[in-house]
């Protein structure tokens, strides 16, 4: 899946609309300290799920909201767009019958967070998932951070694992392991319910 638009609005320093179009390749993000280069990358990492304030160098997911400066004041929300090809059709099936895929995440003030797929309401999960699948999620290793080179390196072998099974595009099967296992356990508690009530009934 090839990334081809990211749209920010109200997302930390970039309050107004802004677009930036993704050509194919490797693409770099070049500009004068503080101007706002690691607030894409988190954007991005925003709008495909990305669930830890801390690793948006933030105390709460609020945080990614314009928090206003002495002369324009802060916003109520905040809202990234990432437009994906799929021309090559690699997204889940859930997904997979669209040519081209929105993916947008807002934040308001008290309200959280709400993601949408070509306009149609999404869980979160499902989000990841989409991501997770194609080995680009939010702690895709595609996205290299100030400073995870040496992580990685100094990384125990366990989360090392963690960082490989996300480059090979398998760490969506851990979400799905998870959901299968809460449905697995839900089902298990209405059988002992249900013989609990053949029981009184016999
Ligand atoms: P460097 O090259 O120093 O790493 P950078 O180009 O990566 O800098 P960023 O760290 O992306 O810059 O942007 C920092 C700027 O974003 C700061 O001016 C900071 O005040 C602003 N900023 C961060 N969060 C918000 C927010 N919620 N509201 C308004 N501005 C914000």
């Amino acid at each position: 899946m090839q990334f081809t638009r990211l749209r920010l609005s109200g997302f930390k320093s970039f309050v107004d609309p802004t677009e930036l179009v993704i050509e194919k390749g490797l693409t770099g993000v070049v500009g004068p300290n503080g101007c706002g280069k690691s607030n894409l990358l988190e954007a991005l990492r925003w709008v495909m799920g990305e669930t830890s304030p801390k690793s948006m160098r933030g105390t709460g997911m609020e945080d990614v909201i314009f928090a206003g400066t002495d002369s324009r004041n802060a916003r109520h929300f905040a809202e990234v767009t990432l437009t994906i090809d799929n021309g090559a059709r690699r997204a889940p099936a859930a997904f997979n019958e669209f040519e081209l895929l929105e993916i947008s995440r807002r934040i308001q003030r008290e309200a959280g967070s709400t993601y949408r797929v070509n306009g149609k309401e999404t869980r979160a999960r499902d989000v990841q998932i989409l991501f997770a699948d194609t080995g680009t999620g939010a702690n895709s290793p595609a996205l290299v951070r100030q400073g995870q080179i040496g992580q990685l390196i100094n990384a125990k072998p366990k989360a090392r694992r963690l960082i490989l099974e996300e480059a090979a595009g398998i760490a969506g099967l851990h979400s799905r392991r998870h959901e299968a296992e809460l449905r697995l356990r839900a089902a298990e508690q209405n059988l002992t319910r249900l013989e609990d009530v053949i029981g009184t009934l016999e």
